[in-house]
């Protein structure tokens, strides 16, 4: 049987938090989901040869703000999609890869 999520919370605002069905506890810094998004686009990002260094990269607004997930939403019973603040929403994150990201927590 697959592990499932029985509980999704954000612990505190940058950190989120999934209590799974064999009562693991698991906790996510919001900004290292993002940056290990596995969408196509995040992919190619991470895949690039790195800017030379006199570039400076262009940060957005939104950027400039602390990163907030903003909602989940299940795909099939087998992934979430996750909305970040920074308006990035193509990330699937299925259920095996959060499971083994997640960080053990014993925090209530
Ligand atoms: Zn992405």
């Amino acid at each position: 049987m697959t592990l499932q999520p029985t509980k999704l919370e954000l612990a505190t605002p940058d950190r989120l938090r999934i209590t799974w069905s064999d009562g693991a506890i698991h906790d996510y810094p919001v900004r290292e989901l993002r940056d290990r998004c596995p969408c196509a686009t995040c992919r190619e990002i991470r895949n690039a040869p790195p800017p030379a260094t006199t570039l400076l990269p262009i940060i957005t607004d939104a950027e400039t703000r602390p990163l907030r997930i903003t909602a989940m939403k299940p795909v099939g019973n087998y992934a979430y999609s996750i909305d970040f603040s920074d308006g990035h929403d193509t990330g699937i994150y299925t259920l095996e890869t959060l499971r083994e990201w997640g960080r053990e927590t014993s925090a209530p």
